[in-house]
């Protein structure tokens, strides 16, 4: 008998909440309580495994897990060549270099000779290795942003999405050394043994995501207006027009760029377009 597929989330912290969303709104049904460690799928073959974000990669990584849900950076910490699936859109931010407001550092080179304090250690080395820029990197395990007031560091490398943190700590960013975002991972074997159940979760995924950023926009209009109206909305492919009961009137059905939507309706009012409705978009797959 073969096992039940798993996939390993965070069971902590910013991407727990994002990625139990897009799992159900995938249409996974599985109970997550607070203390869970691991989820059955009602109705898939797949075990959901609730596991320190910081241990994802190495779950995947050793097999433990087919699949995994984990930052970007995290991954390229690890510098373990886990393949990628793809990434989801969500827990973006920035590691970067960052320096007390009242010091005089612009840009990496300034800090040449100084101490950097990081979580992130293998990702600070190899930038500032390229750069060729020689620091002395200091290792803590959280909380970087303190590292300078307590006279550990003259500069952090530390994760900011807002930058409030760091504004509260009266620090401010000078260079970005990676961008991250949630990233879904897949053990070696299991993409190369590619069971079915494999493909089908990538695909859910990826319909779920395309779909939140897309609306389906219908209108009615006359038949006149139809070239004018194409040229506003470029759809999947093209639009489509269908005749309606009256005549010389038309409906037009098109999938637009959800950011797009509140730009176009003047522009497609203004070219004759009447009744538009702009619903959601549940799954789409390309
Ligand atoms: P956590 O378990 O909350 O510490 O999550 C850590 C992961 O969340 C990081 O490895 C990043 O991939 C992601 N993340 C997204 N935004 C931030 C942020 N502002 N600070 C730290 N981690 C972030």
């Amino acid at each position: 008998m073969t096992r039940r597929m798993r996939l390993a989330i965070p069971n902590k912290g910013r991407l727990v909440e994002p990625t139990v969303t897009l799992l159900r709104d995938a249409g996974l049904v599985f109970e997550a309580g607070e203390r869970a460690l691991e989820a059955r799928v009602q109705n898939f073959e797949l075990d959901i495994l609730f596991v320190r974000t910081n241990d994802i990669v190495e779950f995947v990584n050793d097999g433990v897990a087919e699949l995994g849900i984990t930052g970007l950076d995290l991954v390229a910490e690890a510098n373990c060549g886990v393949p990628q699936l793809r990434t989801l859109g969500y827990g973006r931010c920035r590691l970067t270099i960052a320096v007390p407001n009242d010091s005089p550092f612009r840009a990496a080179e300034d800090l040449a000779g100084l101490r950097v304090a990081t979580s992130h250690m293998s990702l600070t080395r190899r930038f500032f290795e390229q750069r060729r820029i020689p620091v002395n990197v200091i290792p803590v395990s959280g909380a970087a942003e303190v590292a300078p007031r307590l006279g550990l560091a003259e500069a952090i490398v530390d994760l900011v999405s807002t930058g409030t943190t760091l504004v509260g700590n009266g620090l401010r960013p000078i260079e970005e050394v990676f961008a991250s975002e949630a990233v879904l991972l897949a053990n070696e074997r299991a993409i190369s043994e590619r069971d079915g159940a494999l493909d089908t979760i990538q695909t859910m995924l990826s319909a779920t995501l395309a779909a939140r950023d897309r609306k389906y926009l219908m209108m009615n209009a006359p038949l006149s207006k139809a070239a004018e109206l194409e040229d506003l909305l470029p759809g999947l492919e093209s639009p489509s027009v269908i005749p309606l009961a009256h005549q010389g009137m038309i409906a037009i059905h098109s999938v637009v760029d959800a950011d797009a939507v509140w730009g176009l309706l003047p522009r497609l009012k203004a070219a004759g377009a009447s009744g538009i409705l702009i619903l959601p978009i549940e799954k789409l797959v390309p």
